[in-house]
């Protein structure tokens, strides 16, 4: 091809920001001679290409922004250690309509079984669609919003208009009245305006104890479950799984009566703070 003209075309792709076409183009002219594609042919491959340079691009900065803490994918997680989990549920939800709806995800189920796994990959499958997402633990957001309580701070902003916010953990620790309240306003925000993927270790009924008021829990609960996809894991930890293994293994050649006390469940009210009280006298500090 002329010099002047492959540099004119060039500057020209370098101007315009078309830069996927501007990598395509000399390849796909090749081509096109050699295969005699058409004009519009020839075109639609260019635009292919920088449709694709364009979404991918977007993607990489969607994931930069989002704060994923981990990449984690749904063909990394694997179905078989979670056999009740409905594996055609989950697949469903990685066609994203519920984003598109604006529906809400809720993952529930004790540690380690994979609700923050599911969620980030969710969130990661969004990315690459081209829906902005941001991910937060509970304690996260509440941080930002004590440290900025108008919405419209530009900080904060961001957390409000988003199509797809990831709310992790809550549950983990309880919320005195003043987070309470900041967490039911952002979620009256977000009702039936964007969605929400949210994790919890908490089922329904406890989460008046988290919210350390049963009726702010309800105003909530009333908002995220009008629409929403509630995934119950029931199974064991994954961060368990090879220790659960060698007790298995252990199982095999010990007496099971003297095994019982290996089995590990972790039960709601380990999760609790616990409360030290003394009968009488002035209470004791205690070192932990
Ligand atoms: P949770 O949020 O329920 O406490 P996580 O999603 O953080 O649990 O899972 C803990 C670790 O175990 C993570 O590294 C996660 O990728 C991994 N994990 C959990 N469940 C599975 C699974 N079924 N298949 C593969 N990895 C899993
Ligand atoms: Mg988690």
């Amino acid at each position: 091809m002329d010099r002047l003209l492959t540099e004119r075309i060039e500057n020209n792709l370098d101007l315009l920001g078309l830069i996927g076409m501007k990598k395509a183009y000399a390849t796909l002219t090749k081509e096109a001679d050699k295969d005699s594609f058409s004009y519009p042919q020839y075109l639609d491959l260019l635009l292919q290409e920088e449709v694709a340079c364009k979404q991918s691009h977007r993607f990489q900065l969607l994931l930069r922004e989002a704060g994923f803490p981990y990449n984690k994918t749904l063909e990394g997680f694997d179905f078989s250690y979670q056999p009740n989990l409905d594996k055609k549920r989950i697949n469903e939800l990685f066609e994203l309509d519920f984003a598109l709806k604006r529906e809400n995800v809720i993952f529930l189920g004790p540690p380690g079984v994979g609700k923050t796994h599911l969620a980030i990959a969710l969130g990661i499958k969004a990315c690459s669609k081209g829906i902005r997402t941001y991910f937060l633990t509970l304690d996260m957001l509440l941080k930002k919003m004590r440290q900025e309580p108008n919405q419209r701070f530009p900080r904060l902003r961001r957390y409000y208009q988003s199509p797809l916010m990831i709310i992790d953990e809550l549950g983990y620790l309880p919320l005195n009245q003043e987070d309470s309240n900041l967490f039911f306003q952002f979620i009256s925000h977000h009702y039936e305006r964007h969605s929400l993927i949210i994790t919890s270790n908490k089922g329904f009924k406890d989460w008046g104890q988290i919210f350390g008021d049963k009726v702010i829990a309800s105003a909530i609960l009333d908002r995220l479950l009008h629409h929403s996809h509630v995934i119950n894991i029931k199974g064991s930890s994954y961060r368990l799984k090879d220790k659960l293994e060698n007790f298995t293994e252990y199982k095999q050649t010990e007496k099971p009566e003297d095994l019982s006390r290996l089995s590990y469940t972790i039960r709601e009210d380990e999760l609790q703070p616990l409360e030290v009280k003394r009968p009488r006298g002035r209470p004791r500090k205690v070192k932990l």
